[in-house]
């Protein structure tokens, strides 16, 4: 997609801080920290929302839920963590590229706001 920031952030086009990669995600550091560890996990298919998923392109989520995990242990997120999407206008998407924010290293609150 050729206006879509994480596309080009998985292209290279934009830098970003890496913390994982492999052929099918992407993962690196968000550029607005909510927390003392906030990365992003992406797909680097372009899937717009989580609203966009079907039966052949979703494999990949359950690949980013192992990434997230093996990762929360490699940044010492011992104590827990948090994975959230958000989906569409009122779920508050900004970016509109599948992504999951792995957030971490302080306690949250639940509700969401
Ligand atoms: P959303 O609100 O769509 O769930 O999350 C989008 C996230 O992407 C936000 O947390 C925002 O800070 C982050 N973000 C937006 N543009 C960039 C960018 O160019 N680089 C990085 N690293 N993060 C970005
Ligand atoms: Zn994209």
């Amino acid at each position: 997609m050729a206006d879509c920031v994480f596309c080009k952030i998985s292209a290279g086009e934009i830098p970003s801080k890496k913390v994982y990669e492999d052929d099918k995600v992407l993962a690196f550091y968000d550029l607005d920290p909510q927390a003392p560890v906030h990365v992003l996990i992406i797909p680097k298919e372009h899937i717009a929302s989580a609203d966009e998923l079907t039966e052949e392109n979703s494999g990949v989520v359950s690949h980013i839920f192992l990434v997230a995990a093996r990762l929360a242990k490699e940044l010492g997120l011992k104590n827990g963590y948090r994975i959230v999407n958000n989906c569409g206008e009122d779920g508050g998407q900004t970016v509109k590229h599948l992504h999951f924010h792995l957030l971490g290293g302080r306690s949250m609150k639940w509700p969401p706001g």
